[in-house]
């Protein structure tokens, strides 16, 4: 975990230490915060990469501290631990600004490789422009550019332009393309995604010797990487 900075919120010391001891295994450096209070005051003073925090607290309830966080703006990835599995209590979790939820009980492998993905996710770059070929394509603004400037596209062609450069040099499923175009669940036996690959390969690989979107028999598209 490369000495990310991490806060573990439990009151439960044996958990809590049981954590901490597998955490630092892997090269985290962890702090624990027995209650909500501690919490607070530990997030004032150390910048932490992600927050591991119980709901059920000695001196207060998880999901009021989460919020009052994100009403101050503090923007750390927090995963939520609670003994409360329902899904009404999960809603309740994300609304509050929670990243993940983990119910317990929980293998610790599982809790660690979703600490992992919050922290890569904060240390990513917020929203860089991606490039393939010559193509750059604005994640903020929504805007693709090209060798000849702007092209114009329509939202859903910007949703499938970002998903094929996103996986450059990797074939992107028909399921994934008709999530991303028609929501999950959509029938993917429909030409929907012909249709805007057609459009887009039209705007983008029309002047092209070599196109960049490739057909993956079986599969579904790609977008070539060079
Ligand atoms: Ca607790």
């Amino acid at each position: 975990m490369n000495h990310a900075k991490l806060l573990i919120v439990e009151d439960e010391s044996r958990l809590a230490a049981n954590l901490r001891r597998g955490l630092e295994e892997l090269g985290a450096e962890v702090t624990i915060a027995p209650g909500a209070k501690a919490a607070a005051a530990a997030i004032d003073r150390a910048g932490f990469e992600a927050i591991v925090l119980d709901l059920q607290l000695p001196d207060g309830d998880g999901l009021d501290l989460l919020r009052a966080l994100r009403a101050r703006g503090v923007a750390i990835p927090v995963l939520i631990l609670t003994a409360r599995g329902a899904l009404e209590e999960r809603v309740a979790g994300l609304e509050a600004g929670a990243d993940d939820y983990l119910a317990k009980p929980f293998a610790f492998a599982e809790l660690a490789a979703r600490i992992r993905a919050l922290i890569r996710r904060g240390r990513m770059p917020p929203a860089a422009p991606i490039r393939v070929a010559d193509l750059e394509f604005d994640p903020i603004r929504r805007r693709l550019r090209g060798g000849d400037g702007e092209i114009p596209l329509s939202p859903k062609e910007q949703m499938l332009v970002e998903l094929l450069m996103r996986n450059a040099g990797a074939p992107v499923a028909r399921d994934a393309i008709s999530d991303v175009l028609c929501g999950p669940g959509y029938n993917e036996f429909t030409n929907v995604i012909e249709v805007f690959i057609n459009r887009l390969r039209e705007k983008i690989d029309r002047a092209r010797s070599a196109p960049l979107i490739v057909t993956v028999r079986g599969v579904g598209y790609m977008m070539r990487a060079d």
